[in-house]
């Protein structure tokens, strides 16, 4: 990203970079940030020769590309540009968020606008069922990447006139679930996070609105833990056992279950959150019901712990699916019986590529590029994950 990020800049960098300026200055620029103006032409009680230093040392804003709706209009998916700095060391990107419109009934009053936020450009965690995955890590998003497409959600809400009747008109809710693993940009993240739960130069969300979901990086989730907010922590766990785990997930070479169990368990300690465990259901694979009761010994001792399973969602090049319906519903069955709260994922923005491992397909496809082929991962998992499925294979004492 070329130029100052004014969103992840502290007030002495950003007065620095404008030549010197008073704290009422600072305080006038920080509050057109929070209200999603970050076009300093816009800033109009800057004075002239302020506007245009800060247009010529600021990170300049990311371009709409495209805007894509779906859900009679209660999905939203837009792809961001996002400027690199031209002298290479941060290439230009596009990214993709997704706003999510809940209007109010009787579960939700006042209604929901959810925005799913990207943390990086790509991923290099591999996971062989996501697409985001597929090509690997482009590069990092900076603070004010990541705030800002909650900024141009909360702008189109904000001059939105056709709303579906019963929605907000200002973004209620952040989950960091879009491309990317956000503790693999911890710093960013955190940024991110502290700047939207800030009431006075940010957004001012409440920190229980805002959900990090994670692959399970051990080492970034204390630093989450740290940062003293009750922030929601989702682990994506998708597999009861290390043996399956592995081959879905292979950080978990890194950060086996038992570790990652064990800074879920001092994350709700320290911030008295619900940790919520995410369990990506691909038939044949890790549905069989003999997984879902190792799933439920694994977290049902623990305590308050809540289970939403995502049916898997196509991607290109991967030929696994989705079990039936009623299959994801006899594996929801098995763990609430056991007394573990569990909910299956409404699926949302599928035929706009919008729903959760999706994002990133579209936007190789936008831009001319190939998609590598992920059936090669798939096929060569395939057998291993086969002779993988008996429980009694792992290496869990349940
Ligand atoms: N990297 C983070 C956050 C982004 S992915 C993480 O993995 O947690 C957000 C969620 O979508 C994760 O739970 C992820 O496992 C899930 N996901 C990825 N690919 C998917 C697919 N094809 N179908 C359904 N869910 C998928
Ligand atoms: Fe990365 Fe999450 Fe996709 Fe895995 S599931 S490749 S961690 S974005």
């Amino acid at each position: 990203m070329s130029g100052l990020d004014p969103y992840g800049a502290d007030d002495r960098a950003l007065s620095e970079a404008l030549g010197g300026q008073p704290a009422y200055r600072l305080r006038q620029i920080r509050a057109w940030l929070a209200r999603g103006v970050d076009d300093p032409a816009q800033m109009t009680d800057l004075p002239k020769a302020l506007r245009s230093r800060a247009a010529e040392v600021l990170a300049p804003s990311p371009q709409l590309l495209s805007h894509r709706t779906a859900d009679d209009g209660l999905t939203h998916k837009v792809l961001l540009e996002m400027p690199g700095s031209g002298s290479g060391s941060a290439s230009t990107e596009s990214i993709e968020a997704v706003l999510m419109l809940y209007p109010r009934d009787e579960d939700r009053p006042h209604g929901r606008a959810t925005v799913c936020v990207s943390t990086q450009a790509g991923c290099a965690m591999g996971c062989p069922f996501c697409a985001t995955g597929q090509a690997g890590l482009r590069r990092q998003l900076s603070v004010g990447e990541v705030v800002r497409q909650v900024t141009v959600m909360q702008r189109m809400l904000a001059s939105a006139t056709d709303l579906p009747a019963g929605a907000p008109a200002h973004v209620t809710n952040v989950v960091f679930m879009g491309m990317g693993e956000p503790l693999a940009n911890v710093d960013a993240t955190l940024g991110a996070v502290r700047w939207l739960a800030d009431p006075e130069g940010g957004l001012g969300l409440s920190a229980r609105s805002i959900t990090v979901s994670t692959i399970g990086l051990v080492p970034a989730m204390s630093r989450l833990a740290g940062l003293g907010l009750q922030v929601r922590l989702a682990l994506s766990l998708h597999a009861p056992n290390d043996a399956l785990r592995d081959d879905l997930v292979p950080i978990n070479r890194t950060h086996p279950i038992s570790d990652v169990l064990a800074a879920a368990d001092a994350y709700r300690v320290a911030t008295g959150r619900r940790v919520t465990f995410e369990y990506v259901l691909i038939d044949g694979v890790n549905d069989e019901l003999a997984h879902a009761r190792q799933l439920a010994g694994l977290l049902k001792p623990r305590g308050a712990a809540h289970v939403n399973l995502i049916p898997m969602n196509p991607t290109p090049g991967v030929s696994w699916t989705a079990p039936p319906v009623a299959h994801q519903r006899d594996f929801l069955d098995i763990l609430t019986r056991a007394g573990l709260p569990a909910t299956i994922r409404a699926n949302r923005g599928g035929n706009i590529d919008a729903a959760c491992g999706q994002l990133h397909a579209s936007y190789q496809m936008a831009s001319g590029r190939t998609l590598p082929m992920a059936q090669g991962a798939a096929e060569r998992l395939q057998p291993s994950v086969a002779g993988l499925v008996p429980p009694s294979a792992s290496g869990d004492s349940l």
